[in-house]
């Protein structure tokens, strides 16, 4: 298995060529690697991605079959299934980086924003489970002084989901703290801009010495 640094820049190199519009090999989905994966998988990471549909982790990182262990839910939230899930592919698979992939403009976070604008108490209990794991990293932006404007308040709530993401799945599972600690697993947060295809690796990324 390669090593979370490796895996990192193979989906930055990835997400460039989306960016860049430059066609995916053919091998990656072709029948024979198909055949191949029917032997066993080892995708080299693992996304916890939002499901929005303009925002599908295969294309906008350019990979195919077998590359990439997904889990989307909406508002890249963590609960104990999603938990459960980086936990069965990092000990199974040996996969060694975590990706939290949310997006500009999430629906689920512009949800949450207007939940606390305005209470809605007709809002289906499954859903205000996706809205109350947002929330608070958005309450915290609503307390500062002076609130910012609407735009730049998605923006930083979009981010500050991400982060609390990131940081719910290093330090919310034994299994993953000591796979940090012990066997290199690397916890990321990225954004992808809707406009630009672009993602951005913001938190977590160690820097090079
Ligand atoms: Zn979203």
């Amino acid at each position: 298995m390669i090593t979370a640094l490796e895996a990192l820049g193979r989906l930055r190199q990835g997400n460039r060529r989306f960016v860049d519009h430059e066609a995916s090999p053919e091998s990656l989905n072709s029948p024979s690697r198909r055949l191949e994966l029917t032997q066993g998988q080892e995708p080299f990471a693992i996304v916890l991605g939002c499901s929005d549909s303009r925002v599908p982790a295969e294309i906008v990182f350019d990979q195919g079959l077998g590359d990439l262990f997904v889990i989307r839910v909406a508002g890249n939230i963590v609960a104990p299934s999603q938990v459960g899930s980086v936990e069965f592919a990092a000990e199974r698979f040996g996969t060694r980086l975590v990706v939290v992939l949310g997006h500009s403009n999430c629906g689920a976070v512009l949800a949450t924003l207007e939940e606390l604008g305005r209470p809605s108490k007709e809002q289906s209990r499954n859903l205000s489970a996706i809205v109350d794991r947002i929330r608070p990293s958005v309450e915290t932006l609503l307390g500062t002084d002076p609130v910012p404007d609407h735009e730049t308040l998605v923006h930083q709530a979009v981010r500050a989901n991400i982060r609390m993401s990131a940081n719910h799945l290093r330090h919310g599972s034994r299994v993953l703290e000591q796979l940090i600690q012990n066997e290199g697993l690397l916890v990321v947060g990225a954004e992808y801009s809707l406009e630009t295809g672009e993602v951005e690796f913001f938190d977590g990324v160690p820097v090079a010495p």
